[in-house]
């Protein structure tokens, strides 16, 4: 039986961390996986996480289980940064823990397509894992170009699907630092997108999966926020993965808002009856460990200290990296200034990706995008040459 399984392509990235580490050359450069870096190239945990997960040793008295909905607490306290003061938009919107932003979008499709969806227009490219999750679900694909030529996004695509689009429809839409590209929608593409929404039956599900790291945490919400004001229903998925720095322990969180509040819990309790039967519960100490930061201010004002830290950081590697586009020319660096959060394409054959890992050193995504976090003031000027040297 099992012989008539076909061998898969192993992850691209994850086979890209095993070349990286077997690489001797001490000045390599890692811009393949999407976790942040600090200056010195580390991925530390956050301090306000430490003295959570201390208070969490000191204080928890059980671990017996939950229910599919994990842990509320969390949950909840997350809501207001996602949704705004009025953060459950008059008793409408109820969420529930999940394993990571992944296990979020998996309830989403899934939910979407218990409910009647059958076809999810999304913008490419996009996270790989997007399209994977669709064809597992059964949902069908509905692709459009994200990017225009100049590194802006590309409204009319969007539009065109949401105002095109049917009853059984859905729309995928990243909230913030677009991955892979970094380009979002501005304000005023918010605007319209919301407005096209409230005219359509199209379903708005909404990613959020780097909340803080691209402007700011309540600019990074505004166009979720301006969408879920103008439409009847929408699916929104989270990640605290990225902005909490705790990318292994899997926390995420996905929201429903129903047309009115005597909907709701039929919609929370056909995603119960998903998440039993996909992961039964979520896991329990990353969610419990941003409850405790959440919980407390002092720890909430340390969090987003260093979340502000991370986000001036990115935003200074993307001015470096603006700044050298006459350097390298024809890779459009300089609208990475203009960009967010830790992604950026670059118009890279396979051949130049393949010549700057194998003659400098330099490892990225054979897509072309980089992990803008993995370069510092000291190896931006090499892999500007780099750049330069496979292009030139
Ligand atoms: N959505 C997007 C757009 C992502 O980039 C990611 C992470 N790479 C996720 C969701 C899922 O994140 P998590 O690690 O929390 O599952």
């Amino acid at each position: 039986m099992l012989d008539k399984l076909q061998a898969q392509p192993a992850d691209a990235l994850l086979a890209l961390i095993k070349l990286h580490a077997a690489d001797e050359r001490d000045d390599k450069i890692d811009l393949g996986v999407g976790v942040y870096r600090t200056a010195d190239g580390a991925t530390p945990v956050f301090a306000a996480i430490k003295q959570a997960e201390q208070a969490m040793v000191d204080s928890q008295d059980s671990k017996a289980y939950l229910g599919p909905e994990g842990d509320m607490g969390f949950v909840n306290a997350l809501m207001p940064y996602v949704f705004g003061d009025d953060a459950t938009m008059g008793g409408r919107i109820q969420g529930m823990q999940t394993p990571g932003g992944t296990g979020a979008v998996r309830l989403a499709a899934a939910l979407a397509a218990r409910a009647g969806v059958t076809r999810v227009f999304m913008g490419t490219p996009s996270w790989p894992n997007h399209k994977q999750i669709l064809d597992d679900v059964g949902l069908e694909f509905a692709g459009f170009p994200h990017a225009l030529e100049d590194g802006t996004a590309n409204l009319d695509g969007v539009l065109n699907a949401i105002r095109n689009g049917r009853e059984d429809d859905a729309v995928l839409l990243h909230a913030c630092c677009h991955n892979p590209t970094g380009i979002d929608y501005t304000p005023e593409q918010w605007d319209a997108i919301a407005e096209a929404l409230s005219d359509s039956p199209v379903l708005p599900i909404i990613d959020i999966a780097y909340q803080g790291l691209g402007v700011g945490l309540e600019e990074d919400a505004a166009g979720l926020r301006n969408v879920l004001a103008k439409v009847p229903e929408a699916l929104v998925a989270y990640s605290c993965d990225k902005n909490f720095g705790l990318y292994r322990d899997r926390v995420g969180a996905f929201y429903m808002m129903a047309s009115d509040r005597g909907q709701l819990d039929t919609i929370v309790s056909n995603a119960n009856a998903l998440a039993r039967a996909n992961w039964s519960m979520p896991p329990d100490h990353g969610g419990a460990a941003v409850r405790t930061v959440l919980r407390d201010e002092g720890l909430t004002r340390v969090w987003e200290d260093e979340l502000a830290d991370m986000r001036a950081r990115v935003r200074r590697v993307r001015e470096r990296l603006a700044a050298a586009d006459n350097k390298a020319p024809g890779l459009g660096l300089s609208a990475l200034a203009h960009q967010h959060g830790l992604f950026a394409m670059l118009p890279l054959n396979r051949e130049q990706i393949e010549a700057l890992r194998r003659d400098h050193g330099v490892y990225m995504a054979g897509s072309g995008r980089i992990n803008v976090a993995g370069l510092t003031e000291a190896n931006t000027p090499k892999f500007i040459a780099a750049l330069a040297d496979v292009t030139g």
